[in-house]
């Protein structure tokens, strides 16, 4: 990934992006990064992750049981090629996951007639051939936050907003908790802010190893079926999520960046660059591309930082889950809980101590 972080960054590629800063918090943690890259390592990370995401598809479901609501759709996800070789590294990349424990469904490799024959928004005159994983599921994240915060607000949850966390101390047994909005007391508090985790750590003379890695998608009507299933986007690097009302293409991988905006004509770029693999259907040329752009918070081992925070009784983290931030949260969530109100450690947890960086 170094090696092609600075490919990229001669070749000018767009899927992923290292944009190189003198900043010590950058270079340590590319320092790190680059220890991290080892075949044991990464086996080690995977099998951790898998355990953590074992429950994650019941967890979604007990939401939907409970009466949040959030669009979900179940059809599996096809990723699709323009090319053999672009196919290989996924091929590669499902059987090693299959080698480390999966066992989340089927996945099939499909020739380009029965890839376009299951998901007709392909085109069948450029994609060569695709894998389907039949178990995968795909939601609106906007939507889940927001029908979470709605059923804690039902549940008699006091749900805060634009109220900013700048300090935090032990004071007379307590947490105390400086906020925009006045001070609070605290029994614990759970610090799930993201990237901006760090510069907040950092005020308690804390180092916490998380970078922006940006991300944009846009969300664009279309002409034809929509796809049936996610799509992944083989040699583009893209993930597409048909929802209702609008098709969400999403990728690049920016390390570095530090701010969550995206350039200008990001959302054509994205357009442009999946228009290629599409057939049955296609995004609407005259539909606005205004792209969306997020932070993703990056650590340099790959792993989120879940559990008590060393040197702050009573404080936990839930941070640094890069690009699986919205497939781990509920399983994050439904193990941390028990830490923070029984003390209860969870073995799932053990490989995300923050003790291990922090
Ligand atoms: C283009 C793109 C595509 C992605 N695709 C996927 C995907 O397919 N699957 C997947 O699982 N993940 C995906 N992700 C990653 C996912 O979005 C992140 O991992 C996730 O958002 C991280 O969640 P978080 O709650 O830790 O941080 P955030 O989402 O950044 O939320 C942190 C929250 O804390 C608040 N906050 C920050 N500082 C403070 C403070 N001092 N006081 C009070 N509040 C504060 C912020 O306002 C924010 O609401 C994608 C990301 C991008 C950008």
């Amino acid at each position: 990934m170094v090696r092609e972080g600075l490919r990229q960054l001669v070749t000018g590629g767009e899927a992923f992006v290292l944009r190189p800063r003198l900043d010590p918090a950058f270079v340590r943690w590319l320092w790190e990064f680059r220890r991290s890259c080892s075949q044991p390592r990464f086996d080690a990370g995977v099998r951790a992750l898998l355990a953590l995401n074992e429950r994650t598809l019941e967890l979604f479901d007990a939401y939907r049981d409970a009466g949040v609501s959030f669009e979900m759709h179940t059809a599996g996800l096809v990723v699709a090629a323009r090319t053999r070789e672009g196919l290989d590294l996924y091929r590669a990349i499902f059987r090693r996951l299959r080698d480390l424990g999966y066992r989340g469904g089927a996945i099939d490799e499909l020739d380009a007639a029965a890839l376009v024959s299951l998901e007709p928004a392909l085109d069948a005159a450029h994609v060569v051939a695709g894998l389907h994983a039949t178990v995968d599921r795909f939601v609106r994240p906007e939507q889940l936050t927001a029908g979470l915060a709605e059923s804690l607000r039902r549940d008699g949850v006091e749900v805060r907003e634009r109220c900013e966390l700048s300090g935090l101390a032990r004071r007379n047994g307590g947490l105390a908790l400086e906020t925009t909005a006045g001070q609070e007391v605290a029994d614990r508090v759970v610090v799930a802010a993201g990237l901006p985790t760090a510069p907040l750590l950092r005020r308690l003379g804390m180092r916490v190893p998380l970078v922006g890695a940006r991300g944009y998608s846009v969300t664009v009507a279309g002409r034809g079926d929509p796809p049936r299933h996610a799509l992944y986007l083989a040699e583009a690097k893209l993930g597409l999520s048909p929802f209702a009302g609008g098709v969400r293409i999403a990728g690049v991988f920016e390390l570095g960046a530090r701010k969550a905006e995206a350039p200008p004509g990001a959302g054509e770029r994205l357009i442009a660059a999946a228009r290629p693999y599409l057939g049955g259907w296609r995004p609407d040329a005259d539909a606005p591309a205004e792209a969306w752009a997020g932070l993703r918070p990056a650590t340099p081992d790959g792993l989120p930082l879940i559990g008590a925070l060393p040197g702050l009784d009573g404080v936990y983290l839930a941070t640094g889950h890069g690009m699986l931030g919205v497939t781990l949260a509920p399983a994050t969530a439904a193990l941390l809980a028990p830490l923070v109100l029984e003390g209860r450690a969870a073995p799932e947890l053990a490989p995300f101590d923050p003790a291990r960086s922090v």
